[in-house]
């Protein structure tokens, strides 16, 4: 049990890689906090891990909001009797809109939840962590982070600066024996994007991918308990593609020699 006696606050934690981290988690002996705004889903998961030995709590957060962030860090304190150790940021809204008419309103939200949001949540984190001289930060970005895509005007720029943040954090809590990394997954096959996705879009997104095939959520909480684990203490700052290569490639994506 990798993660037994430390207690880990996910954000995002109701659904898709949020979800399958606090479950992978619970797993190995981490007591999970699933944070979401979406209460319903972060009690499902709660109680989906309790029903299998697990510990978790469900607790409401927006994490664009600094009163709801502090509320929900004190509710984990004051439920698990100590500070947070691991701390994985997930929740992450997409806001897909031509750019031309962008809403100012909604880029402002995208950047809230998926930049200020971060920021919040490792303030919170950072505080415990900082006392005790311990502590992991994973930020969930993107591919989006580097490579733009159509409608992605809010959603690639804050990815881009969610990596940002990550460096900035890990150059001031690393001499504190905290590290703060993120990854940046490629298309992974989750209910919404299983939903959403046409045989096209997937055919299309598996031919520029050279593992070709999408990402599944155990590609995604492989990465992040590595990142969160004692094996990655020298790892910091470190912006990670969990994207079978698609990152990496460049021309000639067909794989034969022309
Ligand atoms: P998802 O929609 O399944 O889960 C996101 C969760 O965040 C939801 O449960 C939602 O309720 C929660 N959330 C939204 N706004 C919130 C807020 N203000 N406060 C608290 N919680 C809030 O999405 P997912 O696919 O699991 O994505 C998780 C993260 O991974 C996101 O940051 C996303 O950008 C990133 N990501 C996903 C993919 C993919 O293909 N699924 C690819 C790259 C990056």
């Amino acid at each position: 049990m990798k993660f037994e006696n430390k207690t880990a606050f996910v954000t995002g934690g109701g659904s898709g890689i949020g979800e399958a981290a606090a479950v992978a988690l619970a797993a190995e002996g981490a007591r999970v906090v699933v944070a979401d705004l979406n209460f319903d889903n972060a009690s499902r998961v709660a109680e989906h891990i309790s029903s299998q030995g697990g510990a978790a709590f469900a607790v409401q957060i927006d994490v664009s909001n600094a009163d709801s962030v502090a509320s929900a860090f004190a509710l984990a304190k004051e439920w698990y009797g100590e500070t947070t150790q691991l701390l994985v940021n997930s929740a992450g809204i997409l806001g897909i809109h031509a750019f031309v008419d962008y809403p100012v309103d909604l880029f402002n939200k995208v950047m809230a939840v998926n930049v200020t949001g971060a920021f919040l949540c490792a303030q919170q984190a950072a505080q415990g962590m900082l006392n005790s001289g311990y502590g992991r930060i994973v930020n969930v970005a993107s591919i989006s982070a580097e490579r733009a895509g159509i409608g992605r005007t809010a959603y690639g720029t804050s990815k881009a600066a969610l990596v940002g943040l990550t460096r900035q954090l890990s150059m001031e809590l690393g001499a504190s024996g905290i590290s703060v990394n993120a990854i940046a997954p490629g298309p992974v096959v989750t209910p919404l994007t299983e939903a959403s996705y046409t045989p096209e879009t997937i055919e299309a997104y598996t031919s520029m991918i050279p593992a070709r095939r999408l990402g599944v959520l155990e590609d995604m909480t492989a990465a992040i308990l590595f990142l969160l684990s004692d094996g990655a203490a020298y790892i910091n700052g470190a912006y990670l593609p969990v994207d079978g290569g698609y990152l990496a490639s460049g021309v000639s994506k067909t794989g034969k020699l022309n």
